[in-house]
């Protein structure tokens, strides 16, 4: 399958995780080019300038004239969630709309909110494209990863899979 949001994500957060969901052994909504599909469609439509869409099955994500941005519960992987990001923006460019990246964070029980700006300059550009073949190339493997307990296997869909 192609590469998406998800599992880059996956890959920076568990390995094996990516593999699994790449490899649809639990099916979980991989309908990601549906989403990006929406989000051109929510751009080209007049008069909205901060479009609530859903790319990936994150359920509050929003573009306007400057930013795609994500929000998170959480930013225990945020480095995960900037390539992510990273992933979309390169997506959107290759469709001709050129974005910055704006992360927000909004912890459980709190109201404050974090946010972190990313954007896709040349490097990361080359970086991600790097990163998408080497993704791939994973992904294509016959097996995954063993399971290794990390924080946030028992939050994760695969956690009866791996360990139980
Ligand atoms: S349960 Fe843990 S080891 Fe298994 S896929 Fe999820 S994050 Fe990875």
């Amino acid at each position: 399958m192609n590469v998406t949001g998800t599992i880059v994500n996956y890959y920076f957060h568990c390995k094996r995780q990516c593999w699994l969901f790449a490899n649809r052994i639990n099916l979980e909504d991989n309908s990601e080019d549906v989403r990006i599909g929406k989000v051109l469609h929510e751009l080209k439509s007049e008069g909205k300038k901060n479009t609530e869409v859903a790319i990936d099955n994150i359920k509050i994500d929003k573009i306007n004239d400057m930013y795609l941005t994500e929000v998170k519960k959480s930013d225990s992987d945020l480095n995960a969630v900037k390539w992510q990001t990273l992933f979309y923006l390169k997506i959107l460019k290759e469709k001709g709309v050129d974005r910055k990246g704006k992360i927000e964070v909004i912890e459980k029980r709190t109201t404050d909110k974090k946010i972190h700006y990313i954007e896709l300059d040349e490097d990361r550009e080359k970086e991600m494209e790097k990163l998408t073949i080497e993704i791939e190339n994973f992904i294509n493997t016959e097996n995954p990863p063993e399971a290794t307990l990390i924080k946030g296997c028992k939050k994760c869909a695969y956690y009866e899979y791996c360990f139980l």
